[in-house]
């Protein structure tokens, strides 16, 4: 690529989703729950989807991460169609090009910290050396401990490394702190905003809460299925106030009275 390193180079599409639309059918009756979904995520962003439950949020991002197929439409990652690959090339796309961050951890329970993140090498997968990725998440000594002897904020810690050791082309993370309390909430949340900020990792993050989704780069907003609205603000908040903090919600809700981002009608 052309430029030099002071210049600030606009980053190239990373994912491209056209006119995609997903359906269940459970016996006669067709859900559709995505509709006509269009949008681009560019390399290097945090990207939220904020939307009610129901709206379609998770159908989106496993399609998004190769975990469920779509009805219609065309999904392109880089230079590969997901929509036209086969189960073998998209196993491999799942493991080898994205980094999955789940809300209950996922861990297993009789493995320590590096065992945990190293897991996918024993699937054969190509990782960096786990004690990097538990640096990375700021939990060096940890190496040698159980789930069980970790926090919940500490556990996800570990599933953000285990999503990172492959170094992914992109990490998706459902709800990752919907199981946290408001503090650790807002530590993994910076601390995943770190990593997109310094490594340049892209991310995409699902959730309900207004307030957790201005973090994000882009913030898509869902309803019903259908894209609504996207709000981009490049960087995403960094800063808290002593009055937010005390205004979450326990269970990792977090609301901040007057603050709504209004998403604003696709014209
Ligand atoms: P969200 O993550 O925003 O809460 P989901 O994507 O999980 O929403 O679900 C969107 C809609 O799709 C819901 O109405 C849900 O009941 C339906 N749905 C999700 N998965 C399935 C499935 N495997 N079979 C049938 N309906 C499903
Ligand atoms: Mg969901």
């Amino acid at each position: 690529m052309a430029g030099n390193a002071n210049q600030v180079c606009s980053m190239g599409t990373l994912i491209n989703l056209q006119n995609v639309g997903k359906t269940y059918i459970t016996g006669s009756v067709a859900n559709e729950v995505l509709k006509n979904v269009n949008l681009t995520i560019d390399e290097g962003e945090m990207v939220v989807i904020l939307g009610p439950s129901g709206s379609g949020k998770s159908t989106l991002l496993n399609m998004l991460g190769g975990l469920d197929s779509a009805s219609c439409g065309t999904i392109t990652f880089g230079e590969k169609t997901v929509t036209e690959l086969d189960d073998s090339r998209l196993s491999d796309f799942r493991a080898e090009d994205v980094g999955i961050v789940f809300q209950f951890y996922n861990l297993i329970p009789t493995l320590t910290a590096a065992e945990n993140v190293a897991l996918m090498s024993e699937l054969g997968v190509e990782i960096m050396d786990p004690m990097e990725a538990l640096k990375l998440v700021g939990l060096a000594g940890y190496e040698n401990k159980f789930p069980s002897q970790m926090s919940g904020g500490q556990q996800q810690r570990v599933g953000i490394a285990r999503a990172l050791v492959v170094d992914p082309e992109i990490v998706f993370a459902d709800e990752p702190t919907g199981n946290l309390d408001s503090n650790t909430t807002l530590e993994v949340l910076k601390l995943m905003q770190k990593i997109v900020h310094e490594k340049n990792q892209t991310m995409v993050m699902v959730t309900h809460d207004n307030y957790l989704a201005s973090f994000g780069d882009k913030v898509i907003h869902i309803r019903d299925g259908k894209i609504i609205g996207i709000d981009e603000h490049p960087g995403g908040r960094t800063e808290l106030n002593e009055n937010e903090i005390t205004d979450m919600y326990p269970g990792g809700t977090l609301a901040v009275p007057g603050e709504e981002i209004t998403p604003y009608e696709n014209a």
